[in-house]
C-alpha cells in the first residue's frame, strides 16, 4: 500500500504571457493539470472548470481509470455548455492530465498535450501520448522526435475538452512503488526544457518543492514562452513514515507527447477502442490565438539564426523593404487549425509586432492535408502569392495526395 508522501503544485505565468491559463489540483490521491486555451480569459475558465470537476471528489463506482474518466467527461460537458451559452467563451477548451493513486498503481486519464511522467531510479519516463499534430506525425514515422520538437505547428492539438459535446479520453494504469515520483506538467515546461534536462533536475533536487521551482526556473530561463505548471508527488509505503501532506493545493494558472511503453496498459473510455488518429472531421484545436501561427512556434534557441532573421527584417523595414515583404507569402494554420495563407514574413518581433497578416483562410482543416505532405507545406517557406494560392487551391481540391 502506497501513499503520496509529499505533493506540490506550482504554476507560473512564464515570461511572455500576460495571463496564466493553466490550472492545477493536488490533493492525494488525485492530481490534475489543465492547460486552457481560448483567449480573453476563456482559457482560464476552461482549465478551472476542468480541475473543479476533480475537486468535488471522484465517483465511487468503477475502477480507477473509469472513475477518472467519468470526471473528465463531466468536465468536457460543462466546458462545452459554457462555451455554447456565453459568446465570449465560445471555442474555449483545455487539455487535461489527471492521476489517481490507488494502492500500488497509478491510473492516468489524459486528453491533449499536457504530460505525465514517472521518475524512478534516476530516470524519467513519459507515461502519456500527446494528442497533437506533430505527435501523430511522429507515430506515423513522418517526423523524428527532434524534428517534432522544432516543428512550427507543434502546438496544434488534436483533442481537447470543450470543443465537442463528447471527447475520447485515454486512460492507463501503471504499477508504482515506494520512491517513485510522478510529474504532471503543462507544455509550457516540456516545450522549453528537454526531457534529459528535466531528468537531471529531478535527480539533483533534494526536495520536491526545489525540483518544482527548478523546473519552472529552467523553463523561464529558456524563454518562458508559455504558462508553466508542475505537479509532483512522491510515493512511500504507508508504514514508512507520517509525513503525509494531504492539504489541497490549487493553483490557478499554465501544459504536451507520450509513448506509454513499459508496464502500462491502455484502455479508452469509449467503447471504440484504440486511440484514434487525426480526427476525420478536422477537429483540430490550435492554441495559436495565444501563440500566433507558425511564427510564434519558432523557438529562439538558435540564437544566431534568430539574430540574422531580426537583422534581415530590420534591414528590410528600414530600407523601405517593407513593401517587398508585402509580396511574400507563407502557408500555415490559423487559430482554428485551418490552412491559411499569410502575407509577410513568418516572424514576430519583440513586443508582439507581427510581420505577417492573414491573407486567405481556406476551407481546409490542416488535419485533412495528407500527413506526409504537412511538414513540406507548413514549413513556412516564403512563396509568391500565385504559388501559395495555387498550392492551397490544390489542397482544397484534394489534388495534393500522399
Ligand atoms: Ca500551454
Amino acid at each position: 500500500m502506497l501513499r503520496a508522501a509529499d505533493t506540490i503544485a506550482k504554476t507560473d505565468t512564464g515570461r511572455q504571457r500576460r495571463d496564466n491559463e493553466d490550472s492545477a489540483f493536488a490533493r492525494a490521491p488525485v492530481f490534475v493539470v489543465a492547460d486552457g486555451m481560448g483567449g480573453a480569459q476563456a482559457g482560464e475558465v476552461a482549465s478551472r472548470i476542468a480541475v473543479e470537476a476533480f475537486a468535488q471528489g471522484l465517483p465511487s463506482a468503477g475502477n480507477p481509470e473509469q472513475r477518472l474518466a467519468a470526471r473528465v467527461l463531466e468536465a468536457n460537458r460543462r466546458i462545452f455548455d459554457v462555451s455554447r451559452s456565453e459568446s465570449e467563451r465560445a471555442g474555449m477548451g483545455t487539455t487535461l492530465t489527471a492521476a489517481l493513486l490507488d494502492g500500488s498503481e497509478v491510473a492516468i486519464a489524459h486528453v491533449g498535450d499536457s504530460r505525465a511522467y514517472l521518475f524512478r531510479d534516476g530516470s524519467l519516463k513519459r507515461l502519456t501520448q500527446d494528442h497533437s499534430l506533430v505527435d501523430e506525425l511522429v507515430r506515423r514515422g513522418k517526423l523524428t522526435e527532434e524534428q517534432a520538437a522544432e516543428h512550427p505547428q507543434r502546438s496544434i492539438i488534436t483533442r481537447a475538452l470543450g470543443p465537442e459535446p463528447e471527447v475520447e479520453v485515454d486512460t492507463w494504469t501503471y504499477p508504482v512503488r515506494a520512491g517513485d515520483v510522478l510529474l504532471l506538467c503543462s507544455d509550457g515546461l516540456t516545450s522549453m526544457v528537454s526531457e534529459e534536462h528535466m531528468e537531471a533536475i529531478l535527480s539533483s533536487s533534494k526536495r520536491l518543492q526545489d525540483a518544482a521551482q527548478a523546473l519552472i526556473n529552467e523553463a523561464n530561463a529558456a524563454g518562458g514562452r508559455d504558462n508553466i505548471t508542475v505537479v509532483l508527488f512522491r510515493l512511500e509505503d504507508v508504514e514508512a513514515g507520517d509525513g503525509a501532506v494531504d492539504q489541497p493545493t490549487m493553483a490557478g494558472v499554465p501544459a504536451v507527447d507520450a509513448s506509454p511503453e513499459g508496464p502500462g496498459r491502455q484502455t479508452s473510455s469509449e467503447a471504440t477502442g484504440a486511440p484514434r488518429a487525426l480526427p476525420e472531421r478536422g477537429g483540430t484545436v490550435s492554441r495559436t490565438e495565444r501563440r500566433p501561427p507558425a511564427v510564434a512556434e519558432r523557438r529562439w534557441h538558435k540564437p544566431l539564426a534568430a539574430l540574422i532573421a531580426v537583422v534581415v527584417v530590420l534591414f528590410l523595414i528600414l530600407g523601405g523593404g517593407y513593401l517587398a515583404t508585402r509580396q511574400l507569402y507563407f502557408i500555415g494554420t490559423n487559430a482554428q487549425g485551418i490552412v491559411t495563407i499569410y502575407r509577410g514574413l513568418p516572424y514576430e518581433l519583440p513586443a508582439g509586432i507581427h510581420l505577417y497578416e492573414t491573407f486567405y483562410v481556406s476551407g481546409l482543416p490542416a488535419s485533412l492535408v495528407p500527413a506526409d505532405r504537412r511538414s513540406a507545406i507548413f514549413s513556412n517557406d516564403l512563396r509568391s502569392q500565385s504559388d501559395a494560392s495555387s498550392l492551397v487551391r490544390q489542397l482544397e481540391l484534394g489534388k495534393v495526395s500522399s
